[in-house]
């Protein structure tokens, strides 16, 4: 199986529109939504839900306050000062010791020195992942809760059900929607794919975003091509750029168009290649041709 792996070096390239659109003209590849702090491409390829799973990551420590005994144990174990006392000012009689889940890093310290055994350690439903079938086929994606953390994990699990599913099926080609930025979920979504294609607009701080995202996708050693998105809005920082890549040999993908077919499309819910003919839709065509050939080669 070979995996594509669409990037940007932060949020609103155009990232998710490129990937919707080669899910359109991949016929039937593998696609796995990895952007899972702000998963949009559901709402451009509709999937229907096979199956659904929460996601559990770490545990959270909680006192069951009717059989705590108020002896001050678990504050002064926990050293990330998650336990506090809370009550009316001056009338420690009354004050209770109370855990923010917030701050609770799930060590479980304070679980074993409670003396009235009376701090549940519960695992914590961290968002939910699924299965699901879409117009172009099988599509892995994932919601993280509201301020949870752990997206990582969540990519890493995202991409390999996406994997193993693949090969239930005997797809060869998985096409994954990564997070933008440079951190954990983008190690989590790049280590091991057979090519990354960077997703970048032809702004100083496209550029400068661009240049952070190849040196990450260096150490890992994962080949990669680049495409501007909106090239024409910025003529000349677009051959800046391409100068740049030509200087650091990663090839170049192509360029896209400023295009409003774009929005147009998504508003109907559909990839810019669906809406009919448009100059946007022709580049990523010629884009998706080389990278295919290019995922291929390798
Ligand atoms: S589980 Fe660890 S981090 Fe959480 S309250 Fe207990 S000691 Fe603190
Ligand atoms: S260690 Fe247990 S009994 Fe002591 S204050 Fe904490 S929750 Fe209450």
């Amino acid at each position: 199986m070979k995996e594509l792996v669409v990037i940007s070096g932060k949020g609103g390239s155009g990232k998710t529109s490129v990937v919707a659109s080669f899910a359109a003209l991949a016929q039937n590849a593998m696609l796995a939504d990895c952007d899972v702090d702000a998963a949009d491409l559901h709402l451009v390829l509709d999937p229907t839900v096979e199956h659904s799973e929460d996601f559990v990551a770490g545990k959270e420590a909680i006192i069951q306050t009717g059989r705590c005994i108020a002896c001050g144990k678990c504050m002064e174990i926990c050293r990330f000062e998650a336990v506090s006392l809370t009550g009316p000012a001056n009338e420690l009689i009354d004050k209770t010791y109370r855990i923010d889940p917030i701050d609770c890093e799930g060590c479980g310290a304070c679980v074993r020195v409670c003396p009235a055994g009376t701090i549940a350690f519960e695992p914590v439903v961290c968002g939910r992942w699924f299965c699901s079938t879409t117009r172009h086929g099988p599509m892995v994606h994932a919601r993280l809760g509201t301020a949870q953390e752990n997206s990582g994990k969540l990519v890493a699990l995202v991409r390999d059900t996406a994997g193993k599913w693949c090969e239930q099926l005997g797809i060869d080609l998985l096409i994954t929607d990564g997070p933008p930025g440079i951190g954990c979920p983008v190690i989590a979504s790049l280590s091991g794919a057979t090519l990354a294609l960077v997703v970048a607009e032809p702004t100083v701080s496209g550029l400068h975003d661009l240049d952070r995202v190849l040196q990450l996708i260096e150490h890992f050693q994962v080949p990669a091509v680049v495409c501007i998105n909106k090239w024409d809005i910025n003529a000349e920082m677009t051959e800046r750029i391409e100068a740049e890549m030509q200087s650091k040999n990663v090839p170049l993908a192509g360029r896209i168009r400023y295009d409003n077919a774009v929005t147009k499309a998504q508003l109907q819910r559909l990839s810019v290649v669906e809406y009919g003919r448009s100059e946007a839709g022709d580049d990523i065509r010629a884009v998706w041709e080389n990278v295919h050939r290019s995922v291929f080669d390798l």
